[in-house]
């Protein structure tokens, strides 16, 4: 049986502060068993949320070198070496506003997956390729390197996040059938590469201006097995009930 997720993307947001007000909100809950519970605060904060029981703690991304002169950067080493098991990797926001490329994303994930960390690996379209009947094929094309260069062992340790472009952040949110197609499709694709049983037991988010309000419908669908929140998961009871929405 596949795992529940639901992740909270914090993004670039919260001050000291608030990070600890909301972690401690979060912290004092109890969520159903059944679903784990992700949070990816900004990377300045990873280490001080380490130890709590109830969430996981994730990275919003991730170097592509092993270690070195890149200022800025941190490596899956180091996030291995703070106990973090989980890391995003090529978030649209990445992509777009880093130029990231999916060879470059490919780097990272193979960086995480050397470390025993697995990622949650987005995808999406925006909304021109959309609008142009090209979501199939841009999905496909993002998830190439992970469905042909990883072998199952490795493949086994991805979550996919499907966030289409123009969903993130605009409150618009895709119609809970037409992101059922495209998580199915996915499946499809990483049945025909690894088999039945690894796409089984694949989870497959949805994110994108996912809220209380719509959360149920969406988890409802068959290949839906959560979400990636992102504004709504920094406030706690909306985060809360998200998650207790399957
Ligand atoms: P949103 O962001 O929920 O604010 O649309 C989702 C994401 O970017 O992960």
């Amino acid at each position: 049986m596949r795992k529940k997720i639901v992740a909270g993307n914090w993004k670039m947001n919260l001050n000291k502060e608030e990070a600890y007000l909301l972690f401690n909100n979060l912290q004092s809950k109890s969520f159903p068993n059944d679903v784990m519970v992700i949070i990816a605060p900004p990377s300045i904060y990873l280490d001080s949320f380490s130890g709590a029981t109830n969430i996981y703690i994730s990275s919003q991304d991730v170097s592509g070198n092993e270690n070195g002169a890149y200022t800025g950067e941190f490596s899956s080493q180091m996030l291995s070496s703070l106990d973090i098991k989980y890391s995003i990797v090529g978030h649209s926001e990445r992509r777009q506003y880093h130029n990231e490329s999916d060879d470059l994303i490919f780097q990272k994930t193979k960086m995480l997956i050397q470390q025993n960390i697995s990622p949650l690996f987005c995808c999406g379209e925006s909304f021109n390729e959309r609008e142009n009947k090209n979501h199939y094929n841009i999905v496909k094309s993002q998830l190439h390197n992970i469905l042909n260069n990883l072998n199952a062992s490795d493949f086994e340790k991805i979550i996919i996040a499907y966030e289409p472009v123009w969903a993130i952040g605009t409150g618009l949110t895709a119609d809970s059938s037409d992101a059922q197609n495209m998580h199915s499709f996915i499946r499809g694709l990483v049945k025909e590469n690894f088999g039945n049983k690894i796409a089984d037991n694949l989870s497959i988010l949805y994110g994108g201006s996912c809220k209380p309000s719509n959360s149920k419908e969406l988890f409802s669908m068959e290949d839906i097995d959560g979400g990636l929140i992102g504004g709504a998961s920094l406030d706690s009871n909306s985060f809360e009930s998200i998650i207790n929405s399957f």
